[in-house]
């Protein structure tokens, strides 16, 4: 499809089967107004992590990439009462924003919005003997892809579900001489996949509102 279609068919996906949020809805104009660029996952993609975090009953979820807490705000809605998230964002700016949608979401206390270089901030977090996550949802910048894997493993349990994004970048991922550091970044997280015993991962090409990409969904099985 084309891709006005195939935001035509996300539109008829979200008119279907997305209940209405209004609180997406204001941090998408709220992102907007303070200029952040309108890179988060689409309503259908962001349902989906929404989901698949409720599936596998998910108490603890990692992020790593915030931006304005688009996909912040669709995780959360899959979170009991006591469970907690926590969102790794480099730009004050991003953090700043996504801070107020998630008040303006109910988090109450539920979400941490952690500013800084995200490397920085799981090496600390692994450091401080934070771990046991259910889910982590790899977004950010993808040169950082493999390193956030690493650290994504070691903070996780035995079990859990990580997912990355924008895998498939328009089908970039196929150049293997490409000198784009996303496409780079990209290629060596496929790799370092195959060298890992504890993962099982699969990627799922996706079109819609946010172009042809994909995610990849990992299984981390025990140490
Ligand atoms: N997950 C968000 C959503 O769907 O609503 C979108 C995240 S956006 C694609 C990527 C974010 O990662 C940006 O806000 C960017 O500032 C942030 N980022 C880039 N490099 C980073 C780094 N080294 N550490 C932490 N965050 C980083």
């Amino acid at each position: 499809p084309d891709n006005l279609q195939a935001a035509a068919v996300d539109a008829y996906i979200a008119s279907k089967l997305l209940p209405v949020d209004r609180a997406l809805e204001a941090a998408l104009a709220a992102n907007a107004a303070a200029g952040l660029p309108p890179i988060d996952v689409s309503a259908a993609q962001g349902r989906m992590l929404e989901l698949l975090a409720r599936m596998i009953g998910a108490r603890r979820i990692l992020e790593v990439g915030t931006l304005g807490g688009y996909s912040t705000i669709c995780l959360l809605r899959a979170l009991p009462k006591d469970g907690c998230l926590i969102s790794l964002e480099l730009e004050p700016l991003h953090a700043a924003v996504a801070v107020r949608n998630l008040d303006n979401a109910g988090a109450g206390g539920r979400a941490q919005v952690r500013v800084g270089a995200a490397i920085e901030t799981l090496e600390a977090m692994i450091a401080a003997g934070e771990g046991d996550f259910d889910m982590v949802f790899i977004d950010a910048d993808k040169p950082g892809n493999v390193a956030y894997l690493r650290a994504s493993m070691a903070l996780c349990r035995p079990g859990a579900m990580i997912i990355v994004d924008n895998v498939v970048r328009e089908g970039a991922i196929l150049d293997a001489d490409s000198d784009d550091p996303r496409v780079i970044g990209t290629r060596a997280l496929f790799d370092e996949i195959a060298l890992q015993p504890r993962l099982a991962a699969t990627a799922i090409q996706t079109v819609g509102a946010k172009h042809w990409d994909g995610f990849m969904l990992i299984h981390v099985g025990a140490a």
